[in-house]
């Protein structure tokens, strides 16, 4: 798989992959204040949108293809690369940078022609959030509890300019102002899923198979929808009636359903059940090789005892 070097620069998007260098060791609050604005006038307007490395998570990937109104196999082949998330063996995808500018496709001279729908990563710039969360599993404590259990910091580039503007807001209202609040319940499990792999540590392998359906799950919404209702899925877990409708229509449930299948499927998260005759029908296979095992060694036992009384009668 290859990558595009960027060495090392990437917009925000896992609070831990990027460059401590760039990161100001202030920890900041939803209440801290930040002096920065980034508006068309700026001197270094769209610096920042390119020379680095913009992951895109589903959600990311859902809008894009949305916006641009085309399948998300043709979105993938024509505007990312493939990339391996967080330094684990986990496949995912960026932004495909021109050759020869390493420009981001969408940034012209007026500015990004998808705003709207930019990715995650551009939003979260140049404040990154660190979750103590990630990569565990979700806590049962309340929303304010576990807010506080967050923070955030600056990403601050010599080449960016918006921390000489006058503006001054709080963390709280320059997430509102740039619509995070919505990405962060989008990405949230996503992200845990990659935090998850990562804190297992090398050794600890992903089979081809989990890999290959980690990326189609995440990358290619249609595919994973097709692999639902085409395979015998929905014949092996059980699942609300009332849930297949909605994963059958609507492709941010589907999407959502796909973090939960792919946590139970790659880190055995109880969140989804067998049926009861499948698990039935597996005992009864395992059983049945089992049978078969001991029918081998009898017989093997059966050979080898004939050709012990067969030598015995010769020395007779
Ligand atoms: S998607 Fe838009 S904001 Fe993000 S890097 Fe490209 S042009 Fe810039
Ligand atoms: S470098 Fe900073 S100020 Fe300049 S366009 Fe990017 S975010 Fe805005």
């Amino acid at each position: 798989m290859s990558e595009q070097d960027m060495s090392g620069k990437e917009k925000v998007l896992f609070s831990k992959a990027i460059n401590p260098s760039n990161i100001m060791p202030k920890k900041l609050t939803l209440d801290s204040k930040i002096k920065f604005r980034c508006h068309p006038g700026v001197s270094c307007f769209t610096a920042c949108c390119g020379g680095i490395k913009i992951i895109l998570t589903p959600y990311d990937i859902l809008m894009l293809t949305r916006r641009l109104d085309m399948p998300a196999h043709e979105f993938i082949q024509q505007y990312t690369v493939p990339v391996y998330l967080e330094k684990t063996d986990m496949p995912g995808v960026a932004l495909k940078l021109g050759e020869e500018d390493q420009r981001c496709p969408f940034v012209t001279p007026e500015g990004c022609t998808v705003y709207t729908d930019r990715p995650s990563a551009c939003r979260y710039y140049p404040v990154g959030m660190a979750d103590f969360h990630e990569g565990g599993s979700e806590s049962s404590k309340n929303e304010e509890q576990s807010a506080e259990e967050k923070f955030f910091f600056i990403v601050k580039e010599d080449h960016c300019k918006g921390f000489e503007e006058d503006k001054e807001w709080t963390v709280r209202e320059w997430r509102a102002d740039q619509g995070v609040d919505v990405r962060d319940e989008m990405n949230k499990e996503w992200l845990r899923l990659v935090m998850r792999r990562k804190s297992y540590g090398p050794q600890a392998s992903l089979s081809d198979q989990a890999k290959r359906m980690f990326f189609m799950a995440s990358t290619d919404l249609e595919h994973f929808r097709t692999f639902i209702f085409k395979s015998s899925f929905l014949d092996t877990y059980e699942m609300e009636q009332e849930l297949i409708d909605k994963i059958r229509e609507d492709d941010v449930e589907l999407m959502l359903f796909s973090f939960k299948y792919l946590a139970a499927t790659l880190f055995g998260a109880q969140v989804m059940n067998i049926k009861e005759d499948r698990i039935k029908a597996k005992v009864e296979e395992i059983k049945g090789r089992q049978d078969e095992s001991v029918l081998e060694s009898v017989r093997d036992y059966e050979t080898i005892k004939a050709a012990r009384d067969l030598e015995k009668n010769q020395i007779k």
